[in-house]
């Protein structure tokens, strides 16, 4: 799968759910959420074949996202299905841990490549007030259990000017004694149309000030292509830092992946605003020779990077959830 950049893309990120049971602000609106009714979310026979089709052609590498993939019923026979049914070859998750505890044991079994906590703080009340929600004692449950898996373990947090930039430091410091990866992520728009202020927004050079005051200057270490985070090797430190420029979108030039959103919508970049309905298609009848044609033509006109995507939208603005984009 190339695309008109002569870009190889092998990475899917598939959004099971749109649904969540947390609220984070910077993701959704507290409250009226129009969720995508259950018949208009792909099926996990219509998934599994989808991640069957791209994985014969080179896309190896997956990642679980959503809404909150463990809130869609039967995710973990999903999940089997992938491991064993397909030539997926890296598989992953993203994943608020939440509803992780009673699936440990299969998520040990499933020996994910890597798996995504995302975290934004590490004090119990701030976790409710960004999250709105219960679930601070389960996924501090949840973190110490996945740390012990035969698993890449990363912390995702975004960063936020108004509710989190004390636990910048303490959350670096994770990586201090246990070998995973902790990584900061710019807020973006994208929060269901939640209000923002945007003049104060810290992008990755404020992060990354931030984290030199604290422990000097950082060593970027050999970024893996594709990659968005950069990531940082601290001294004495087990595990890596890193930051996500999210938002500043440094690293489109490698892009390596594309999305299917749950509702079954192909997009070729997180900033455009779906490219191909291959529910629909696929829903007409079309057989896997047309979808593979109509994912690789999309291909073909994947934007150069996330200011061309965001420019080449339909006129709406950035402000969909990512619990609907896949975040
Ligand atoms: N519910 C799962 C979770 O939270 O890990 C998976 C879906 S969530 C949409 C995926 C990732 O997107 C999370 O790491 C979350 O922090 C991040 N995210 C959501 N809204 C964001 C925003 N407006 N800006 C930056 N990152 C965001
Ligand atoms: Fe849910 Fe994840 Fe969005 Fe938080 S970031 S509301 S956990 S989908």
């Amino acid at each position: 799968m190339i695309d008109g950049y002569g870009r190889s893309i092998n990475y899917l990120r598939l959004a099971v759910t749109d649904r969540c049971n947390l609220r984070c602000h910077y993701c959704m609106p507290e409250e009226g959420i129009n969720y995508i009714p259950r018949k208009e979310l792909l099926s996990y026979e219509e998934m599994l074949r989808l991640v069957k089709l791209l994985a014969n052609q080179d896309v190896h590498k997956l990642r679980i996202t959503g809404g909150e993939p463990f809130v869609r019923k039967d995710l973990i026979h999903f999940l089997e299905a992938v491991r064993h049914q397909t030539n997926v070859q890296s598989l992953n998750i993203t994943t608020n841990g939440t509803l992780c505890k009673p699936y440990l044991d299969t998520i040990e079994k499933l020996q994910f490549n890597s798996i995504n906590l995302s975290l934004d703080t590490l004090d119990k009340d701030r976790f409710f007030q960004i999250a709105r929600r219960e679930g601070y004692d389960e996924v501090m449950d949840v973190l110490d259990a996945f740390s012990l898996m035969d698993t890449h373990l990363k912390i995702n947090m975004v960063v936020m000017a108004d509710s989190n930039l004390e636990d910048i430091i303490p959350m670096a410091l994770l990586a201090k004694e246990k070998d995973i990866a902790v990584r900061f992520i710019e807020e973006m728009p994208f929060n269901g149309g939640t209000h923002r202020d945007k003049q104060n927004i810290w992008d990755h050079k404020d992060i990354n000030k931030h984290l030199e005051k604290e422990f000097g200057p950082l060593q970027a270490t050999d970024t893996k292509h594709g990659a968005t985070a950069t990531t940082y090797k601290v001294k004495d430190f087990k595990g890596q830092i890193g930051i996500i420029p999210a938002y500043s979108r440094t690293f489109c030039g490698l892009c390596n992946r594309l999305r299917i959103t749950a509702k079954g919508v192909l997009k070729t970049c997180l900033y455009d605003d779906g490219v191909f309905d291959l529910k629909g298609f696929m829903r007409n009848g079309a057989n896997d020779e047309d979808l593979l044609l109509a994912v690789k033509s999309a291909l073909l006109h994947k934007a150069k990077d996330g200011f061309q995507a965001e420019h080449n939208r339909s006129g709406n603005k950035l402000m969909e959830s990512m619990s609907t984009i896949g975040g």
